[in-house]
């Protein structure tokens, strides 16, 4: 059974994930920063932080739903309630869609 909440979160977990990896890679720049050539260190940093930034755009045009594809992931990383049901098509996001 395929629930659309279990797509929104596997999404949102990837997304989340990139966030995180950009924001770990950062951290540890800072701290090993001295001990590498200066334009090694740089390509470092603006990769995490594209990572970092990518991530973030994506986890809010990035997260659509299942069915009629209106982005949501405005609501969804920022609503303080549980978001059940797509603000568009209505559709139950804990409902099996098959
Ligand atoms: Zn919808």
């Amino acid at each position: 059974m395929m629930i659309p909440r279990d797509i929104i979160n596997r999404r949102k977990k990837i997304y989340l994930t990139l966030v995180a990896v950009g924001f770990s890679a950062m951290a540890i720049l800072a701290f090993i920063e001295k001990y590498m050539p200066h334009a090694l260190f740089n390509a470092l940093l603006y990769s995490s932080l594209s990572l970092l930034i990518v991530g973030n755009i994506l986890m809010y045009i990035g997260i659509r739903c299942p069915k009629c594809d209106v982005i949501i992931g405005y609501a969804i990383v920022f609503s303080a309630e549980k978001v059940v049901q797509c603000p568009r098509c209505r559709i139950n996001f804990d409902e099996s869609i098959l």
